[in-house]
């Protein structure tokens, strides 16, 4: 199966990264044992990149499907930590929960910080100094701001970039499609690594999902692309996509006939506000008392979820 070379990094990659956030409990809520056994098909079909994060409690999925598997695997994770001393703390809960001594991608969860260089100067000074321990090989940043991904290109500690980008600039938040790409390649030229994130706009393009993911795909610079996975079907079907250009007709109109949408279950809700906080594209009010998401400009990525006190938030 066809590999790409991640930038300057040397890693070898898959151009489809299996992204694990849908399997948790931020979205469809998977045990580890029924996520273990989507993530073991990916890589035993020749996926060998997975996408994690602190927030998205996903490792003990990841865990299952590496039991006694002997392949290769590349784990990438993300910390939205605010300091250097959390961005630690994630990073090695994350090795002892999963089992391992070294992350191969660790990125500075920038969702909806403009700058990270400034605003999260200690963050990524702790990930460069678990890099010489020996804890981390590459450093990187996922971001959905333009300016972000920009200034990335000019950051010679960031190996790796994890950029938002979809046909309908879906989640941006301060640029369009266009202009993440060009974002994008100013990262290529500086030689980083690139492999992008919410090619669907986290499900609100699934009518048209080969469309959406061919779009990204030939974004020039774009080595690959995270997707989210819920069945062996939909797994086989998009490595057809990537590999080969081809798309079972049948196969394609069953996955673009689901729908997704967040769920916040209203008699619960205490009308905190905590959620908005976490929401990178604003889509979040408290109204009457109660979050209500607007669906227009939800990403459905789930963030919200992870930080409502009551858990009553989750995309079904
Ligand atoms: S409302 Fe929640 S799921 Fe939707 S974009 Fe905001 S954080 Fe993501
Ligand atoms: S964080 Fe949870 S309880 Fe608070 S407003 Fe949001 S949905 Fe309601």
């Amino acid at each position: 199966m066809k590999k790409v070379t991640l930038g300057n990094t040397g890693l070898s990659i898959n151009p489809l990264i299996f992204g694990t956030l849908p399997l948790g409990p931020l979205q469809a809520g998977l045990t580890p044992e029924e996520g273990g056994r989507l993530i073991r098909h990916a890589l035993e079909q020749g996926v060998n990149m997975l996408d994690t994060a602190e927030l998205y409690q996903t490792y003990p999925h990841i865990r299952a499907a590496l039991n006694g598997y002997k392949g290769e695997v590349l784990i990438v994770s993300k910390t939205h930590a605010p300091d250097g001393a959390q961005a630690r703390a994630h990073v090695e809960r994350g090795l002892r929960e999963l089992g391992m001594e070294r992350f191969d991608i660790v990125h500075l969860h920038g969702a909806k910080i403009a700058d990270p260089f400034r605003e999260r100067k200690e963050v990524l000074e702790e990930l460069l100094k678990m890099k010489e321990e020996g804890k981390i090989a590459h450093v990187g940043l996922s971001s959905h701001y333009v300016s972000a991904i920009r200034k990335a290109a000019d950051h010679p500690e960031i190996e790796v970039v994890h950029p938002l980008i979809n046909m309908t600039g879906m989640g941006i938040i301060d640029g369009s499609a266009e202009e993440m790409a060009a974002s994008i390649r100013a990262c290529k030229e500086a030689g980083k690594g690139i492999y992008a994130m919410k090619a669907l706009a986290g499900g609100n393009l699934i009518p048209q999902a080969r469309q959406a993911i061919r779009y990204v795909l030939n974004v020039a610079g774009v080595d690959g692309v995270a997707i989210g996975m819920l069945s062996e079907a939909e797994i086989d079907a998009n490595l057809a996509l990537f590999h080969d250009n081809t798309a079972d007709e049948e196969t394609w109109k069953g996955l673009e006939s689901r729908r997704r949408r967040l769920s916040i279950m209203a008699n619960f809700c205490k009308g905190c506000g905590k959620c908005l906080d976490a929401c990178a594209s604003g889509a979040l009010a408290v109204t009457d008392g109660k979050a209500q998401a607007a669906e227009d400009a939800c990403i459905l990525c789930g963030y919200c979820a992870a930080s409502c006190p009551e858990f009553v938030i989750r995309v079904v």
